[in-house]
């Protein structure tokens, strides 16, 4: 009978070993990504001339003074004058 109780606690500690294990394999999952990243992990960069918000990887950049910017197209590059006048 004390060996039956010792094997039912076995293998009850060895079912709540498994189980523990299999959660901490299976539970790390990845967290969603940061708004302001997208999928690639690419930061978001603002466009200054209209405003929107273009992964840095895609936009098109412009050097003012030494200073990068991003833009969304061509059209806003070039309409882009910065604080130059
Ligand atoms: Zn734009």
């Amino acid at each position: 009978m004390v060996r039956f109780i010792l094997l039912a606690l076995l293998f009850f500690l060895g079912y709540t070993l498994i189980q523990a294990l299999l959660r901490a394999l299976t539970g790390k999952r990845p967290s969603s990504p940061p708004p302001e990243k997208t999928a690639q992990g690419d930061t978001m960069v603002k466009d200054p001339q209209c405003g929107t918000y273009v992964p840095r990887g895609d936009a098109i950049t412009k050097v003012i003074k030494g200073q990068t910017h991003y833009f969304c197209s061509t059209a806003c590059r070039d309409a882009y004058r910065g604080d130059e006048s």
